[in-house]
């Protein structure tokens, strides 16, 4: 009996063998490869001395001369369009700091716009993450 039950798992093993799905069938299930999701570029950080007329897309322009800075001007990461601007100087409030860092500018604390669109977000090395409930939608906004 023992015999005959070993044969018998031997047989049912080399059918799951021969059944077994092929490398392209895993492959056809896993259907098309989606294109890659464009990223959003990361901000860069420029020094100008004054306030620039034309604000370009993920870049947050750092207004001061020297190592004096007054404050820092941005385009609104959620796409309405509006400019925000954040002071840096240390004796007025509220107050920014702005760290020029190798992967890109980060701001703290967040900024979180009382106006407008209302957006709450963080600009941590050069990338905008959304805060608050109105995140996801700028969010969606920001990937297109
Ligand atoms: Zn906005």
């Amino acid at each position: 009996v023992t015999t005959f039950r070993w044969l018998w798992q031997r047989v049912l093993w080399l059918i799951a063998w021969l059944w077994r799905p092929s490398r392209s069938d895993a492959d056809k299930a896993l259907g098309p490869t989606p294109p890659p999701k464009p990223v959003a570029p990361r901000y860069k950080l420029i020094q100008v001395s004054d306030d620039p007329d034309v604000l370009a897309p993920h870049t947050v322009y750092a207004v001061g001369e020297g190592s004096h800075l007054w404050h820092v001007v941005m385009e609104c990461p959620c796409g309405c369009g509006d400019t925000v601007a954040l002071n840096v100087l240390p004796d007025d409030s509220p107050r920014w700091s702005l760290r020029d860092e190798p992967e890109g500018p980060t701001l703290i604390p967040s900024v979180w716009r009382t106006t407008g669109c209302r957006s709450h977000y963080i600009l941590r090395r050069g990338r905008v993450l959304w805060c608050g409930s109105n995140g996801q939608r700028a969010a969606e906004l920001f990937a297109q």
